[in-house]
Parts: structure tokens; C-alpha cells; sequence
């Protein structure tokens, strides 16, 4: 592996021990290794180990911790707050991490820790099988499962966390742990929705549902609290089979959208029917039945394409601010919130994102896993998206007053991984972890007590 920067400790100690590259200051390769998908993030680490291997990742964990360095770590680099990198610390980047085996008999998935979506997806569909992920592609499988994990199949197949059958985990101390309901019990519940505090892991098991071609797409509709409502509806009515994420945002320009729609205010439902096909004509009828359908691109599709749809409209490099609620029904002075507040979105890459997380994901015992959100029935993120700076400062404010209209009609709290820099105090940290927050600070005491993974929704040891 290359040196850092001749001169540095950090390079020095880690050569010795890294299979992977290590890429530092004064390096050409240094600006993209540094950068990460949100751009209002801009640090400077002394070092990213762009890890190969377990083995790679215990060295780097063992020299941050001796070396008493910040240590950053990063999957698919999606943190809006950009918890996957640091100013004068190491970074460590398993972006090189993304082998994946499929047991089709067993029906598991053993991905490493810095697979995307998109990897897990395509591996799994060669077998007609599927498990819960995020709903662009590109986003990494390590924080968003640790944090949850919310997506298309959530209803049917509960969140992504509920779908860990083990995972191999490094801790602070440097010790590798495979970690299940049996074996290291309490680090299992907590990687399950305690986000990156406990360690990092190398490899998720993850159990996986036969889904293979599913009925998918957008249909928009305009903005409107009726169609709203009647989307209510259709959640509380259609089986769980029906996946429905609900958006609220301007027309993007896409062909099935006539031109005039283009950049106005609609609402649109991202439909992923993993239900028998002799059922589709229903779904459509129901989709048809929610309001005047301005264009619609719903067919059948192979399940990862339904993980891609939103992939080209928000691509690396974009300037991101976000909050997220989590209620309990979608109450109409909520809707009408998201009638007023929705008009006012501000670019076409920004969105607001209703998940629906009933189903399976109520199936799951409160206190079964860190995730402490089983009484809602739907998680919202409020999400936009600049192309530049310049508009960043007012655009936060509508975030901030979308979130605070929203409020009485929420949970206390909100989802770790819909968290922005200003939500990362203890006040927000104990309010977002809920019940769970003081059986998870036992734990990070008992397994990371100097505190070495704190860039994440730090729990305080
Ligand atoms: P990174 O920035 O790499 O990491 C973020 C945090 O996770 C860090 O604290 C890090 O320590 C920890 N982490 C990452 N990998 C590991 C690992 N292997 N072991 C231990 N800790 C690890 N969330 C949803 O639930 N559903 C969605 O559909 C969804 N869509 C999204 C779409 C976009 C475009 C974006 C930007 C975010 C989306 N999110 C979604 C939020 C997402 O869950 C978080 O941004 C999450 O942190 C992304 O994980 P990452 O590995 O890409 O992030």
C-alpha cells in the first residue's frame, strides 16, 4: 500500500499492517477519497484506509485507538451529516468491502460492510430472492441497517435489521465477534437500530424472501389532502405485499410527465407489488382510484429496478439538509402540512418521503431490537436537495418549519438515519433512541468505553 504522507504516524503505523491502500494529504487520489455523497461535507482526514479485509479493519481500528485518533467510518458514504469522514482523523472506508454470497437452500445473504443496495440486490435476484434495503441504490448497507433500514419491502419483510440473522463485528478493543441472538446477545440488539456506536462490521447474514419480479413504479397525481387521504387508505386496506412509499415534491422531468407538470407541485406513490401477478390489474385499479393520475410508468420489473428509480435524480455531489418524523397513522392536519409545506418544495431533487413501516415491522416485539419505533406506522423524510450552496440557508429553514408543523402530529423523536448536524446533542439522542436509549448506553460502556465510535448519533458512554 502507498504512504499517506511520508511524515505521518498514522501512515507509518498503518503500512506495516494494511493489505488495502491508504490514501492521505498530497496524495492525487486524496479529494476523491476524502469526499462523501452529501456536499455541505468538506473534511480533511489524515488518512482513509480504504480497508481490504477484517484484518485491515481491526489494524485500523487498533491504531486509532492507540494512536488516540478520530476515527470515521464509512459504507456507502450516505450519512447526510457525514459521519463517513473527519477533519485530522483516520477515515476508514469499506468501500472495497463488497463481496456478497447468496445460500439460495438457506436463504441467506452474507454481505460484507461496505456493500451498496445495489450489491446485495443484484447478487440476491440471481436466485429470485430479496430482502429489505433502502430505496436508491446506492446507498450503503452499514448504516442503513444498523440504524433500521426502511424501504419498498419493509411491510412485507420488516426493516432491514430485522433481517439479520448474525454479523461479524469489530469492537473497540479489536476484538472480531460474530454476534447473534445466542452468541454476544446484547451486541446484537444493539446493532439492530443503535447505528455505528458499537463497532464496525465486516460482514451482515441476512435473511432473505422470494421476490423476484414485482409490480413497480411511480404514479403522480397533483398535490392534493383527498389523494393524500386516499392513499391513507390504501395503505391501511392493501396486504403487506404492497409495497407504497408516498413522495411529495415538483414534477420531475420525465417523459411519462407532460411538460407542464414539470417542476409544479404533485405527489406521487412509488408502487413495489411483490404479490402474485394475477393481482396486478387490481393494483392498478386501485393506484387509478386514488385521484387524477397524471402519468404513471407502473409495469412489472425485476425487483432491483424498483431500487433504482430514484438513483439518476440524486446522484453524489449534491448539497443535502434533512429531518424525519415518525407517526402513528397520517393524521389530516399532518396531510395538510404536507399540502402546504410540499408546495413550497424547493428544487425538483428534493423530496419529502413517507415510508410505510406497518406490517412485519410491527411484528417485531418493542424490545426484541435497538430500534425503538414499532408503534408507527409511517417514517417521513424530509429531504431536500440544492445544486449549489447559495440557496442552502432558506431552504433549512423550510426543513425546519416542515419538521415543526409536523411535530404535533408525531412521535417524540425521529429516525437516526434522517438526522442532520444540529440533531446530534444528547438531548436528541436520548429523545430518538426512545426506550431503548439506556440499556443501549450500557452496553457501548460495557464495549466502547473511551468512546472511539462516536461519529455517528453518538450514544455517550
Ligand atoms: P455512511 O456515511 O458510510 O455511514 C453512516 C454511519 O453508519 C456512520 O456512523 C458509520 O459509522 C455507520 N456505518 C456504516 N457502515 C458501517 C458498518 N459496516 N459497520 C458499522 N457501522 C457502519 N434510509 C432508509 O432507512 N431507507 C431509505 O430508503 C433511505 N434512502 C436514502 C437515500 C439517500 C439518497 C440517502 C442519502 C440516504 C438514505 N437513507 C435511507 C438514510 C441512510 O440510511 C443513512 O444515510 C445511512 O447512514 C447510510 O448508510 P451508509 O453506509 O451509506 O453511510
Amino acid at each position: 500500500a502507498p504512504a499517506p504522507d511520508s511524515d505521518s504516524a498514522p501512515g507509518e503505523r498503518l503500512r506495516e499492517s494494511v493489505h488495502g491502500d491508504i490514501v492521505g494529504p498530497g496524495d492525487p487520489a486524496y479529494d476523491e477519497a476524502r469526499r462523501v455523497y452529501n456536499a455541505m461535507i468538506d473534511k480533511r482526514p489524515v488518512a482513509v484506509v480504504r480497508a481490504a479485509d477484517a484484518g485491515d479493519v481491526i489494524a485500523t481500528v487498533n491504531a486509532a485507538r492507540e494512536l488516540g485518533l478520530l476515527l470515521a467510518v464509512r459504507g456507502g458514504g450516505h450519512s447526510v451529516t457525514g459521519h463517513g469522514t473527519c477533519d485530522g482523523g483516520i477515515v476508514l472506508d469499506l468501500g472495497r468491502m463488497r463481496g456478497v454470497r447468496v445460500d439460495p437452500e438457506a436463504r441467506t445473504a452474507t454481505a460484507e460492510g461496505g456493500c451498496t443496495w445495489a450489491d446485495v440486490n443484484h447478487a440476491t435476484h440471481a436466485f429470485g430472492l430479496a430482502t429489505t434495503g433502502g430505496i436508491v441504490s446506492t446507498t450503503g448497507v452499514g448504516g442503513l441497517t444498523t440504524g433500521g433500514g426502511m424501504g419498498h419491502l419493509s411491510r412485507r419483510c420488516g426493516l432491514a435489521c430485522d433481517n439479520l440473522v448474525s454479523v461479524d463485528l469489530v469492537t473497540a478493543d479489536g476484538a472480531f465477534l460474530t454476534c447473534t441472538r445466542e452468541r454476544n446477545a446484547d451486541l446484537f440488539w444493539a446493532v439492530r437500530g443503535g447505528g455505528g456506536n458499537f463497532g464496525v462490521v465486516t460482514s451482515f447474514v441476512q435473511r432473505l424472501h422470494p421476490v423476484d419480479t414485482v409490480l413497480g413504479g411511480p404514479t403522480f397525481y397533483p398535490l392534493d389532502g383527498d389523494v393524500l387521504r386516499r392513499y391513507r387508505e390504501l395503505v391501511a386496506e392493501a396486504g403487506e405485499k404492497l409495497g407504497a412509499v408516498l413522495v411529495v415534491g415538483l414534477g420531475p422531468p420525465l417523459p411519462f410527465l407532460p411538460e407542464r407538470w414539470h417542476g409544479r407541485p404533485l405527489c406521487g406513490v412509488v408502487t413495489c407489488w411483490s404479490g402474485a401477478e394475477s393481482q396486478d390489474d387490481e393494483i392498478r385499479a386501485r393506484l387509478a382510484g386514488l385521484g387524477p393520475v397524471i402519468g404513471e410508468h407502473v409495469g412489472r420489473m425485476p425487483y432491483p429496478v424498483v431500487n433504482t428509480l430514484f438513483d439518476e435524480l440524486l446522484p453524489a455531489g449534491l448539497f443535502h439538509y434533512w429531518k424525519g418524523t415518525f407517526s402513528r397513522g397520517l393524521p389530516d392536519a399532518a396531510i395538510d402540512a404536507y399540502v402546504e409545506y410540499g408546495a413550497a418544495t424547493p428544487t425538483i431533487q428534493s423530496a419529502t418521503v413517507v415510508f410505510p413501516i406497518d406490517g412485519a415491522c410491527h411484528r417485531v416485539a418493542p424490545e426484541a431490537t435497538a430500534f425503538a419505533y414499532r408503534d408507527a406506522d409511517f417514517s417521513t423524510a424530509l429531504s431536500p436537495v440544492l445544486l449549489s450552496r447559495a440557496e442552502c440557508e432558506a431552504t433549512e429553514e423550510w426543513t425546519r418549519d416542515f419538521a415543526a408543523a409536523l411535530r404535533p402530529h408525531s412521535l417524540d423523536g425521529g429516525y437516526v438515519n434522517f438526522m442532520d448536524h444540529d440533531d446530534q446533542d444528547q438531548r436528541r439522542v436520548r429523545l430518538n433512541y426512545r426506550q431503548n436509549h439506556d440499556r443501549l448506553a450500557r452496553i457501548k460502556r460495557r464495549h466502547d468505553p473511551g468512546n472511539l465510535f462516536r461519529l455517528n448519533h453518538n450514544i455517550a458512554p
